[in-house]
């Protein structure tokens, strides 16, 4: 049987709710064999993470979820199989963490602004000590009762033209691509279908990623439809790129995606991992 691969995944590092032990530890369970924990712009989770692989036989791949922006719009690029010690990646992910600290303060004075005190404090307490960001938010809303649930919380709130949303000011694409290239790893282009862009538009998103030196898109996400798997099928094959595929799980707290679920890549993507450039899976100790 062939194995199971997992390439995007969050602990509390970032915005996911299980520490990267037990993330790891769910992964395991729920019949992963490889997986990458990809938080967003940084690594802070990987040590813990590869400790417990280790002792559980798991293959995880150091990796991370940088993010960028382009033409006005937020994107998410993954770095799979980077070395955490490479000092460019680490500086550019340092700079972004930096805005998302900035950025965290100017939502909470939004909200105040929009008649809701106190959201930095109360987000900031979820985050025990990670960065704060937007899903932090979105969780302390619910729970002050603001809002009924996280998604409706960023439609109200978190998105474009809403009172908490904050443009963002993130790496370039070219710096994101310099980072992951120079830090060893393999990028990819994170749930493309989500973007809500034209076919066109995302056909242009791809060859820039491509001039830039990437490789890689996510054609099974957890925020991918059946339909969205087809389509995004067909741009893997005619843009010539390798395919990715992983759950984007956060937590136990969003049902609709478990851990060691994922479907099969379409007939006719190829595989990161079976590509020339993967290096990525660490031994299993
Ligand atoms: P940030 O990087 O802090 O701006 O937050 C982005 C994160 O918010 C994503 O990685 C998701 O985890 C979460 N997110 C974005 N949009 C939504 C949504 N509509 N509903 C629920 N979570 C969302
Ligand atoms: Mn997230
Ligand atoms: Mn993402
Ligand atoms: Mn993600």
């Amino acid at each position: 049987m062939s194995a199971h691969y997992d390439l995007h995944s969050h602990s509390f590092a970032s915005d996911g709710s299980l520490s990267p032990a037990e993330l790891v530890t769910a992964a395991h369970a729920g019949g992963v064999d490889v997986l990458a924990l990809t938080d967003h712009d940084t690594t802070a989770g990987i040590a813990e993470a590869a400790q417990c692989a280790g002792r559980l036989g798991l293959q995880l791949v150091p990796g991370v979820e940088i993010s960028v922006s382009w033409q006005s719009q937020t994107i998410h690029v993954l770095g799979l199989g980077i070395d955490p010690a490479c000092e460019v990646l680490q500086a550019g992910l340092s700079g972004l963490r930096e805005f998302r600290n900035w950025r965290a303060e100017e939502i909470g004075r939004r909200f105040a602004r929009a008649g809701i005190p106190g959201c930095f404090e109360g987000a900031r307490k979820l985050a025990r000590g990670s960065i704060v960001g937007r899903t932090h938010f979105a969780h302390h809303l619910v729970a002050a009762g603001h809002a009924a649930s996280v998604r409706q919380v960023f439609k109200r709130f978190l998105v474009n033209n809403k009172p908490g949303y904050v443009s963002g000011n993130w790496a370039s694409l070219e710096d994101s691509l310099n980072w992951i290239n120079g830090a060893g790893g393999l990028a990819v282009v994170a749930h493309p279908a989500r973007y809500r862009m034209t076919a066109s538009k995302l056909r242009r998103l791809l060859n820039e990623f491509q001039e830039c030196g990437g490789l890689g898109m996510e054609v099974i996400s957890g925020s991918h439809t059946r339909d969205n798997i087809i389509t995004m099928a067909a741009l893997c094959r005619n843009q010539g790129m390798l395919a990715s595929c992983g759950s984007d799980y956060h937590g136990p707290e969003n049902p609709w995606i478990k851990l060691g679920q994922l479907p099969e890549l379409p007939t006719g993507c190829p595989p990161v991992w079976e590509s020339d450039h993967w290096s990525a899976a660490e031994p299993a100790h």
